[in-house]
């Protein structure tokens, strides 16, 4: 009998690359979503596929499905998007993971939780280690989410050890690719639209801070390592350790995208951490894995899939 994976967020970019990659080792997918950021369009091309079956639901309600793993990966990664209702954002990150972890200890699966570099907050320990307790403002604008997904990563350890739950939480660092929106709020999707628009390239503050970008397919495959991974719960960073200014990412995609776009600089968002970069030795030693695709070789699969998307959007 095929593996039957539940994934939370499925219709999501991350969520509709997972689901996709599990649908490519044979196994069985149940993609549950409520289409707040996702997109039917995400999952189409999956609908077809026998193995494959989606969910209309929302995670903070309960829900009772027969699977071998969940995914737990519902929740707005965007600022924008997390920051739109932030109550809402606290209760998908809490009552969404009790009630995966609920699910998994009535249905013995096991059960992995999509954390976040967020959880160190903005760091005063540099490349971030899993170790670092994070320095988070538990009342700022970053907070709903920040301190939602610190719950979840705490209601995960405590269901193993007071419940034995099988549990994987990964922290996941600032990941890009194919499927996020156009109105995403990201940084990498917005300079790539302002770019192929040939509109004024929005960098908040001095674009001093940095991020470290990882491309979906690479997150992926130490997503996969981690639920295939016996006897490791982790936190486990994920993500590219290479490190970049906000404003070295806006030099680097006017001159691949050949624009004319100029910088605009706006006001730094309150609590904007000012440095990210995982540590990902741990991930190296457990996993045996590391990321292989560089950000230059990443941006061109982007940029052309926002040029696609844009000129499909033109057409109609
Ligand atoms: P996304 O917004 O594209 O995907 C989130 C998905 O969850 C969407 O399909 C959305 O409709 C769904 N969703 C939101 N609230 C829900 C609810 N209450 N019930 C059911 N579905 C709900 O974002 P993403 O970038 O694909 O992120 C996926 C997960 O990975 C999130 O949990 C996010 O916190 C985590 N993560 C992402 C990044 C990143 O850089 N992309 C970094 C760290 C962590
Ligand atoms: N950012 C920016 N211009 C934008 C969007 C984001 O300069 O149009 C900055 C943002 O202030 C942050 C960084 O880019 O310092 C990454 O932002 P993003 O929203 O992608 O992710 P996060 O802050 O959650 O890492």
């Amino acid at each position: 009998m095929p593996t039957v994976n539940l994934i939370t967020g499925g219709a999501g970019f991350i969520g509709s690359h997972l689901c996709e990659a599990l649908l490519n080792r044979g196994e069985e997918v149940l993609c549950l979503d409520n289409f707040f950021t996702g997109r039917k369009a995400n999952i189409q091309h999956l609908l077809d596929n026998h193995r494959f079956e989606l969910v209309r639901h929302d995670v903070v309600n309960p829900i009772v499905v027969e699977a071998d793993r969940i995914f737990n990966f519902a929740c707005p990664a965007s600022p924008v998007h997390y920051q739109h209702n932030p109550v809402k954002t606290i209760k998908t990150n809490v009552m969404g993971a009790l009630n995966m972890l609920g699910l998994a200890k009535n249905v013995g699966a096991r059960v992995l939780q999509a954390s976040t570099s967020e959880v160190y907050g903005d760091p005063t320990v540099h490349p971030q280690v899993e170790s670092y307790w994070g320095n988070v403002n538990p009342i700022g604008p970053r907070s709903c989410y920040d301190e939602g997904k610190r719950v979840a990563e705490a209601l995960f350890f405590d269901y193993h050890t007071q419940n034995n739950v099988d549990i994987r939480v990964v922290r996941i660092f600032n990941t890009y690719g194919p499927r996020m929106l156009i109105n995403d709020g990201r940084v990498i999707s917005n300079f790539v639209v302002q770019a192929l628009r040939n509109e004024p390239i929005t960098i908040y503050g001095e674009g001093e801070q940095t991020r470290s970008f990882c491309y979906v397919d690479d997150l992926v495959r130490g997503i996969l390592g981690m639920m295939d991974c016996d006897g490791f719960t982790g936190p486990v960073n994920l993500g590219n350790p290479a490190e970049f200014t906000i404003r070295q990412l806006a030099d680097l995609v006017i001159e691949m995208t050949g624009s004319q776009s100029k910088l605009e600089f706006n006001p730094l968002p309150e609590n904007d951490p000012a440095r990210r970069r995982p540590d990902i030795s741990l991930a190296n030693e457990r996993l045996g894995w590391e990321p292989t695709i560089p950000l230059r070789e990443g941006l061109t699969r982007v940029i052309a899939y926002f040029e696609a998307l844009l000129q499909q959007n033109n057409a109609t």
